[in-house]
């Protein structure tokens, strides 16, 4: 008799509009991995004794997103160093049996789909990052890894953004500002939102002429439709406008080998995804 598969899921709130089960989906079938996958919609106050719950009867993977992500840094027994440095984990599994490790993988899965399947250049540019939440928190080290001449962090709350400078201050050139900065006047090669705003059909309020012909402009968020950020940026004259579904594949794909010690392929997952 074949075993039970082995359990896994992502667990936010709201997660009804997850792709994640679909992803994984399609990479526990091109890697031939006997596993299931399943969304768990649970509130905050509810977090912690459903992550226990779930390990303790078996399971062996979660991906954790909204509005879990500095929750599950608490509760994990171990972080990986880029988890630790995050401060946020978007990945649990359990390991020794019964010890719960936490990582994250959107800064990977950021860097893979902006080098690998786009093409980008970070090495030398000049980046601005458009909020400082958990994910601007995930994708800051990997970015300053690539050594970019400068990054400057911009948000809405413009003390939050200052205080994630200071914090990555010492792995490369970074400053923190609020949006009517004096530093957000000249154009960047390479503007990432991260930003919540096109989750709420709105746009970051900066100045246009931060965008140039040169301008590329990846927008975390995404949509079957374009997002907001992606609409502004191109009313703008960017020469690329990108939304987040590479960055989705990927950290998912991260995920996936991180848990199962395997690395599934993202193109075909990726076009799949697109074409649903
Ligand atoms: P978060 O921790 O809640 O942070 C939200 C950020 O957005 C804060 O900086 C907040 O500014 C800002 N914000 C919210 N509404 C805004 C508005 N109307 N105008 C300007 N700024 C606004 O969220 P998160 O986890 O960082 O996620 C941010 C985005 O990244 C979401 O759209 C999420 O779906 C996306 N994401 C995508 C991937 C992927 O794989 N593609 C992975 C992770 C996240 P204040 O500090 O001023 O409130």
């Amino acid at each position: 008799m074949n075993a039970a598969p082995d359990q896994y899921g992502v667990i936010g709130h709201p997660v009804a509009h997850s792709w994640s089960p679909f992803i994984h989906g399609l990479f526990a079938r091109q890697t031939e991995q006997a596993m299931v996958y399943r969304r768990f919609d649970v509130p905050p106050a509810k977090f912690r004794r459903h992550v226990m719950h779930f390990f303790l009867h078996g399971g062996r993977g979660l991906n954790v997103t909204l509005p879990h992500k500095v929750a599950a840094a608490g509760l994990a027994n171990e972080l990986t160093p880029r988890a630790e440095r995050a401060g946020a984990v978007n990945t649990l599994m359990i390991q020794n049996e019964n010890e719960i490790l936490g990582d994250n993988t959107d800064g990977e899965g950021l860097v893979r789909d902006l080098q690998d399947n786009c093409g980008v250049t970070v090495g030398g540019t000049r980046i601005l990052i458009l909020g400082a939440g958990g994910a601007a928190r995930g994708v800051l080290a990997p970015l300053l890894e690539l050594q970019p001449r400068e990054i400057v962090v911009a948000n809405r709350t413009a003390a939050r953004a200052s205080a994630l400078a200071r914090e990555f201050a010492e792995l490369g050139n970074l400053i923190g500002c609020g949006f009517d900065s004096a530093l957000l006047t000249d154009d960047f090669d390479l503007i990432i939102n991260a930003t919540a705003a096109s989750t709420e059909g709105d746009v970051p309020v900066v100045a246009a002429t931060l965008v140039s012909k040169r301008t590329i402009c990846y927008d975390l968020a995404y949509s079957k439709e374009k997002t907001p950020f992606v609409r502004w940026a191109e009313s703008h004259g960017c020469v690329r406008a990108l939304q987040g579904w590479g960055m989705l594949v990927e950290q998912a794909a991260e995920s996936f080998s991180v848990w199962r010690g395997i690395r599934p392929q993202t193109a075909p997952v990726l076009q799949a995804l697109i074409a649903s």
